[in-house]
């Protein structure tokens, strides 16, 4: 359930109307709704506890939406942050997540942002190799400290909605196997800049099915009574992110509390802290990208295209993903649905949000909506063709709040330099 709804003929947000953030922003822009986000989050921790899982480490997946704004917007309900650069991890703590609610994942941590995320005192490091472990065992040491970490296992099972973003195989690149995962936790335990605290997982994103995520839960659950067998310690089950979200034109996610039910009926009796990293799930459904339609452009021989001036750049899944997103006129007009092939302005073919979509009449200037834009939307906007970055509004009730201005073309050109060798001779 998102909190984006018509009411009198026109899309909302909340209490606000989206035409009224269209006109004072301009478009393209974003909009998030803070209800929206606050309920999924909600949603999800109350399935976990009402399953029985007991304290739930809930970790924002930062990279699906790192505003500071909505970070915030969740800190303050208690979400942790799962973040994969220094980067987040500032964005995280200056959104308000206290440091041991951060983890830090990823496969090509550099040794820079390692020391960082120690001075910060991060809850985790999710380590997904030898070479990895080997460097965070020295920082430690030098640092006078022993890192928390957990080994991310590759659970060798197949999930998730599109081959680029299955993460779970073998021969994906994240993560260690079973055995080599029992060998560096033991190695882990012999060194003294590290202290192995447990193992995560995270096997893919936009997953629709629990059944590939209850087959790598129970082999992280075989794990834990591996490794426990042998001696070691493990406090910490790190079960990723990845549960999917309705686009429409894909099955239907499962529902928190089936999620939840199947979690905690892998992981009873195993006594350990349960750590979650959803990005997706929380943010996709709270946000939407309003474009502007620029033109509209038949063709003699029969295609009909609907120019926007939101474009690739603003929103790349359609492009990178083959992503469906739902598309809805902000104030729609009665009539016939009709196909429309639907574009940005941009200089390749790839810029095609959509073809052959039926939508109701529109006209230039109406505004349209692009739903569950709100996860790994503006997260990977760029300003290719030399187009301003796409802003971001927050809505809360009544009111909104630009939380990131649309920079000017100052901003953009003042970020560059010439070269001495263009200086005018003297
Ligand atoms: C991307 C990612 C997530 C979040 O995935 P969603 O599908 O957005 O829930 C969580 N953990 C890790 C390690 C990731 O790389």
């Amino acid at each position: 359930m998102n909190h984006f709804e018509l009411k009198g003929g026109e899309l909302w947000c909340e209490d606000t109307k989206l035409s009224r953030i269209a006109e004072t922003v301009g478009t393209p822009v974003y909009i998030y709704s803070s209800a929206t986000l606050e309920r999924h989050f909600n949603v999800l921790r109350d399935a976990l506890v009402g399953a029985g899982v007991v304290e739930p480490l809930i970790a924002f997946a930062v990279k699906a939406n790192p505003n500071v704004a909505v970070l915030r917007t969740l800190a303050r309900l208690g979400a942790g942050a799962d973040t994969v650069s220094e980067g987040e991890i500032r964005r995280a703590l200056a959104a308000g997540v206290p440091a041991d609610r951060i983890v830090f994942s990823g496969v090509g941590k550099t040794a820079e942002e390692l020391a960082f995320a120690l001075e910060a005192g991060v809850a985790e490091v999710n380590v997904e190799s030898e070479p990895e472990l080997e460097i965070l065992d020295r920082i430690g040491r030098e640092k006078g400290v022993r890192a928390a970490v957990a080994i991310r296992v590759n659970p060798d099972v197949a999930a998730g909605g599109h081959a680029k973003i299955a993460t779970g195989k073998a021969d994906n690149k994240f993560g260690v196997s079973f055995a080599e995962a029992e060998r560096l936790y033991a190695r882990a335990m012999n060194m003294a800049g590290v202290r192995a605290i447990g193992v995560a997982c995270h096997i893919g994103s936009q997953i629709t099915d629990l059944r590939p995520m209850e087959e790598a839960f129970f082999k992280m659950r075989g794990l834990v009574q591996r490794l426990r067998a042998a001696g070691l310690p493990v406090e910490r089950l790190d079960l990723g992110g990845g549960l999917g979200v309705p686009y429409f034109n894909q099955p239907d996610p499962p529902a928190p509390d089936e999620y939840a039910a199947m979690v905690a009926r892998v992981t009873s009796g195993l006594d350990v802290s349960l750590a979650f990293e959803p990005g997706r799930m929380i943010a996709a459904n709270a946000g939407v990208l309003i474009a502007k339609v620029l033109h509209i452009h038949e063709r003699p021989e029969g295609r009909r295209f609907l120019v926007l001036d939101a474009a690739m750049n603003d929103l790349i899944r359609p492009a990178m993903y083959d992503a469906y997103h739902h598309i809805r006129p902000v104030e729609p007009r009665a009539g016939e649905v009709g196909p429309y092939d639907v574009v940005g302005p941009i200089c390749e073919t790839g810029d095609t949000f959509t073809r052959d979509r039926d939508l109701p009449p529109l006209e230039p200037g109406d505004l349209v909506a692009f739903m569950s834009a709100g996860a790994y939307g503006a997260a990977m906007s760029s300003e290719y063709n030399s187009r301003l970055l796409v802003p971001e509004v927050l809505v809360r009730g009544e009111q909104f709040a630009v939380v990131r201005p649309r920079p000017t073309y100052d901003d953009m050109l003042s970020r560059e330099r010439m070269p001495v060798w263009f200086e005018d001779p003297q």
